[in-house]
């Protein structure tokens, strides 16, 4: 991954963090990439998709007919973003009201992925990207579900990672003020599993599940 000035927090530089092991713990927390692109008419989109990480590579997959993929996959430059929340930062004053989080914006391009055997392996990935273990619990994509689905691998250039940590930053005099300030985590955390109701009778809840379930516990 190349720096380049595009990609240099400026606005609270020192929250900017550009190494891979930061942009990659980043990526792999997360399940959801805002995916950004401009159409030929300079009209700009962002969409919201679920990605697979493989090393500097994000998978996009999608229906064949998805006016993003067909876009994205013509090879223009792309920019996506990948956003946690850890906490709502609430200060004394309205001004510094803010957010701790952990985000990543990344630019790119992508390629449409179209050997069959490769999409196969990498729509696994996608699965157990969701709950490691599952795609071995599930059935693996047939060949009309293969041709039905577009795979695109977004190669990123450059990236650069922004981490807000810590106490509100209120000005010294409102911190005389007898109001309350701190700071109120957001925790991500996974219910019970409820099984389908047309699931088959007695079919046991998987081990992926229970381990998901296990390890936040
Ligand atoms: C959950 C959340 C809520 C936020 N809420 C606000 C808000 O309400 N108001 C506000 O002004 N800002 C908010 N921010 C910060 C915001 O994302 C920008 O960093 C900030 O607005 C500065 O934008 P800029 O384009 O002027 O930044 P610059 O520093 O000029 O951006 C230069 C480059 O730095 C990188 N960069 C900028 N921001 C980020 C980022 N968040 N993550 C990774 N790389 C980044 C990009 O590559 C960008 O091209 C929030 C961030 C998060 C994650």
């Amino acid at each position: 991954m190349r720096q380049h000035p595009r990609s240099k927090v400026r606005r609270v530089a020192q929250r900017g963090h550009y190494d891979r092991e930061t942009i990659h713990a980043i990526l792999d927390a997360s399940l959801i990439a805002h995916v950004s692109f401009a159409d030929p008419e300079g009209q700009p989109f962002v969409i919201p998709m679920l990605y697979a990480r493989e090393g500097d590579s994000l998978y996009l997959h999608g229906s064949i007919a998805s006016r993003l993929l067909k876009s994205v996959g013509s090879g223009i430059a792309t920019c996506l973003c990948v956003t946690l929340i850890d906490g709502l930062v609430l200060a004394r004053s309205h001004f510094h009201h803010s957010m701790n989080y952990r985000s990543v914006v990344a630019f790119g391009k992508a390629t449409p992925v179209k050997d069959s055997a490769e999409k196969s392996a990498i729509f696994a990935r996608f699965v157990d990207a969701l709950i490691p273990g599952r795609a071995q619990e599930s059935r693996a994509a047939d060949r009309n579900e293969l041709n039905a689905t577009a795979l695109l691998r977004f190669d990123i250039e450059e990236a650069s990672a922004k981490i807000r940590t810590g106490d509100p930053k209120d000005d010294p005099a409102d911190r005389e003020l007898p109001l309350w300030a701190g700071i109120v985590p957001v925790v991500q955390k996974y219910g019970e599993a409820i099984t389908a109701q047309d699931a088959l009778p007695g079919t046991a809840v998987p081990p992926s599940v229970l381990s998901l379930l296990a390890r936040q516990s």
